[in-house]
């Protein structure tokens, strides 16, 4: 599950990261109020204003109605109205939105961080994430934080650095100390980077992150060392220890049909091919969009029905398949072996009928208990089915429909 900047950065100041502090408002109506409380707590003079939405690239991004970048720097309190007015309530498109816009409904007015002093504050990069290949957790970070990672990754990899934590003692204090010396650290912001790396490793462990990146992490000109963005992914399945992360998740935020799906109790992923799809088990889905790629199709979706392909879960997925405007066919392609396939069949033709006018060809595939019975039941109905048995054929057929 993902978060947003704000939720994020609360969940790391609880462990105690240091983090750019800043309040979170939805109406401009609020915002002096906000920005007068950060500044008793912090002293700030200057606020950086954050549209909240999930995708990075904020600060690059453009809001469509205003102009405005999604993170923008105001220097006064009495800049801070119009420059949330540029940001809050329209639509901000970044290198991660996929080309369209995404409603900000929050914006985090922030203190600013970079203020002028002895030296110049350095952004740094820093995530961790599970390394699945060696089986461990890790840190990974650079000295060119800031900016885009994919590309330092590309142009210059020696300048990321990763560090595997071992399970069995946890994060060791030389290894905090390696991180901040190749960060060019020494000093206090030496000692303060040991402790942001200590705390942000507690703090992933502690609330069942997926992964945590956090760029820029600062070193501001008098060394201290926070955290001034913050994406978080929390471990969905671990969601049922935290009730109160649980209760973070933005709903708006996601995919329309999948948060339907998840209602229903489908495991649904929508992608952007042509081929609908509805499996039973998510190794056979899997296998499935494999064997719609080798027809020459693309698999709109990953779509899990699960043990109980009945009737209702049958006309259900339909529903959900059929809002893709993208999809030329569906692909049904079920394993009966503690559910019989009759039964699924006799679930596909009720939900067809239901239907009425069924508007894209059908291919139904049914293997394993009763399978026969079950093709005899699609091919007796008299719809408009294409029932096959073998995976080729179910191949074959949607090449056929898509030609
Ligand atoms: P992103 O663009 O979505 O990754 O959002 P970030 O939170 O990383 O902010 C983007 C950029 O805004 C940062 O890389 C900084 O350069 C700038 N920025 C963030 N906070 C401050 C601040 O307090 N003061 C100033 N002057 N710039 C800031
Ligand atoms: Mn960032």
């Amino acid at each position: 599950m993902n978060l947003h900047e704000y939720q994020g950065k609360s969940i790391l100041k609880s462990f105690g990261v240091a983090i750019q502090e800043g309040r979170v408002v939805d109406k401009v109506e609020d915002a002096q109020a906000a920005a007068k409380e950060l500044s008793a707590e912090t002293g700030t003079e200057w606020y950086v204003v954050k549209a909240q939405i999930h995708a990075g690239g904020r600060g690059k991004g453009t809001v469509e109605e205003t102009g405005s970048h999604g993170v923008v720097l105001a220097k006064g309190i009495d800049k801070v109205d119009d420059t949330v007015k540029g940001i809050l309530g329209g639509h901000l498109t970044t290198a991660q939105t996929n080309g369209v816009g995404k409603l900000v409904n929050k914006v985090l007015i922030a203190e600013d961080v970079y203020y002028p002093g002895a030296s110049e504050p350095s952004e740094f990069y820093m995530s961790v994430l599970l390394d699945r290949g060696a089986g461990r957790n890790i840190i990974m970070y650079s000295t060119e934080g800031g900016m885009d990672i994919e590309t330092v990754a590309e142009e210059t990899p020696h300048l990321i650095f990763k560090e595997e934590i071992d399970p069995r003692v946890g994060l060791q204090g030389f290894q905090t100390r390696k991180i901040a010396f190749n960060l060019g650290l020494s000093g206090q912001a030496m000692k303060q980077m040991t402790k942001f790396v200590s705390a942000l490793y507690a703090a992933y462990e502690g609330c069942d992150a997926a992964m945590f990146e956090i760029n820029p992490v600062l070193k501001t000109s008098d060394d201290k060392i926070i955290a001034v963005d913050a994406k978080v992914t929390l471990d969905g399945s671990g969601l049922f220890r935290h009730a109160e992360y649980a209760a973070m998740r933005d709903k708006t935020e996601e995919d329309a049909t999948e948060v339907e799906a998840d209602e229903a109790g489908l495991n649904f992923v929508k992608l952007d091919g042509n081929v609908g799809c509805m499996v039973n088990g998510a190794g056979l889905a899997m296998a499935t969009m494999d064997i719609i790629k080798l027809s020459g199709g693309n698999p709109a979706n990953f779509l899990d029905v699960g043990g109980t392909a009945d009737a209702e879960r049958v006309e259900k997925a339909f529903n959900i398949i059929l809002k893709d405007e993208n999809v030329k066919a569906i692909l049904i392609n079920i394993f009966g072996g503690i559910v019989r396939c009759d039964r699924v069949a006799q679930g596909v033709v009720d939900a067809y009928k239901n239907f009425g006018s069924f508007p894209v060809p059908l291919i139904v595939r049914l293997q394993g208990t009763n399978a026969e019975e079950a093709k005899q039941l699609i091919d007796d109905s008299g719809l408009d089915v294409i029932s096959v048995v073998q995976l080729q054929d179910a191949a074959d057929k949607v090449k056929e429909v898509l030609a």
